[in-house]
């Protein structure tokens, strides 16, 4: 099946066209044919990248003012007689979007119907920033593509299995009654993702594994995973808690919020830009939010560089012996997305001298993987360490293939 994978955000359109099946996700044989993104949408120029499976790649830099037209011009490079990897629109069978907030209304991916349409409506004071432009997302492409099933995919619904001790801010409980106030989970396909990695690399169900994920791109997020379920993760009701990010503060004491309002005369909008977008690493650095460039300002003495990856490092240590408390038993330990996956470093400092958690860090492993999916702890180490490349499309692909073959 041929599935449009779409994630919309407010000026930008990426995509996938991958072919999935059940017998292509035994064999591993699933294929992305086509893949890129639309950005700058409604601003004098806009770009659009693409590529497909045979190499062939796209710039372009039209005027694209809405982002039904970004879609359109996606199904025109997705069909065009020399670089389209499809004859006709027709031959997509379904589209599957990625939707940030399901609340607590969606423990697992569904079919768009008016209904639930309503309910993903509801859900948008949750992430007033995030779930608009996905609804657009999905109202843009059911309009060009009418004809088929449209999927929606949570980055919250995994994380619905954890308890309530784990979800529960120790808040007045109305809040939660009346706001629905509680730890959510984001980059639910991440964790998924990985976890079926690991099912598979090392042939062992996931029901008989205990996990620990580490999502560390530029936003960052950690889950507990028990046989298969997420117990607990690091975001709470927004993405904004838990592991020090790009730009993101992750855990401080909300007072200290209160305070800034105060002796600064904070205005909300200011005050939420001031956790969001001037906080972590960049905020501790100075210099920026690409890890890259803070491990070579590191490498020429920086002194702020340093101290930001130490922090951003010692929070990931911190929260992996908090979940292995919440675990109780650990079998492997995951890292994912771009720092994740290629950061020496930043593996190093999270995982060595934890020989005390069961975790014996191999040095000479860690600086050979880049990119690649594999073991960095040593042998015999009691928890397995792993580089596992994320793949949140695919998950998103494969529950939209899953949920019209239902
Ligand atoms: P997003 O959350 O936007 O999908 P990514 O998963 O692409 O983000 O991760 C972006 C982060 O990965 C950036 O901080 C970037 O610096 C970091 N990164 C990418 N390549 C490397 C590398 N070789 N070494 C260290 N960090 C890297």
């Amino acid at each position: 099946m041929k599935v449009l994978v779409v994630n919309c955000g407010s000026s930008s359109l990426k995509f996938q066209l991958i072919e999935t099946d059940p017998q292509r996700i035994e064999t591993g044989s699933e294929a992305v044919l086509a893949e890129g993104i639309v950005e700058k949408i409604g601003q004098a120029e806009s770009t659009i990248r693409y590529s497909n499976h045979k190499g062939g790649t796209v710039k372009e830099k039209p005027v694209i003012l809405e982002h039904s037209a970004a879609v359109e011009k996606v199904i025109y490079h997705l069909t065009h007689a020399k670089h389209g990897v499809i004859e006709k629109v027709e031959d997509i069978e379904a589209v599957g979007h990625r939707m940030v907030h399901g609340g607590e209304k969606f423990s697992a991916s569904a079919v768009i119907t008016p209904e639930v349409l309503a309910k993903i409506r509801e859900c948008v004071p949750l992430a007033p920033l995030h779930n608009p432009p996905n609804i657009l997302g999905y109202e843009v492409a059911s309009q060009v593509l009418p004809n088929i099933p449209h999927v929606a995919v949570f980055d919250t619904a995994f994380h619905q299995s954890m308890p309530d001790h784990a979800y529960i801010y120790a808040l007045p409980y109305s809040l939660y009654e009346r706001f629905q106030i509680r730890r959510y989970g984001f980059h639910g396909s991440s964790h998924r993702y990985v976890t079926s990695r690991l099912e598979k690399l090392t042939q062992t169900p996931r029901a008989e594994m205990n996990i620990i994920t580490v999502h560390l791109g530029n936003g960052c997020s950690m889950a507990a995973i028990a046989g298969g379920r997420s117990i607990d993760t690091s975001m709470g009701m927004t993405p904004l808690e838990g592991l020090v990010m790009g730009t993101r503060a992750g855990d401080i004491d909300p007072a200290i919020i209160l305070f800034l309002m105060e002796a600064e005369n904070l205005e909300l909008d200011q005050a939420n830009n001031l956790l969001n977008k001037h906080s972590g690493l960049l905020g501790l650095s100075g210099l920026g939010n690409d890890m890259r460039e803070l491990e070579l300002a590191l490498d020429s003495g920086d002194d702020r560089a340093r101290l930001a990856i130490d922090v951003f490092c010692y929070r990931i240590r911190k929260y992996i012996g908090a979940y292995v408390a919440a675990l109780g038993h650990v079998h492997h330990i995951a890292f994912t997305a771009g720092i994740g996956e290629n950061s020496v470093l930043v593996r190093r400092k999270c995982c060595e001298n934890l020989q005390g958690l069961g975790i014996d860090f191999s040095h000479e492993r860690n600086e050979a993987l880049n990119r690649r999916e594999g073991l960095i702890s040593a042998e015999g180490s009691r928890v397995k360490v792993w580089v596992v490349p994320t793949n949140e499309e695919l998950i998103i692909a494969r529950d939209t293939m899953r949920c019209v073959l239902e």
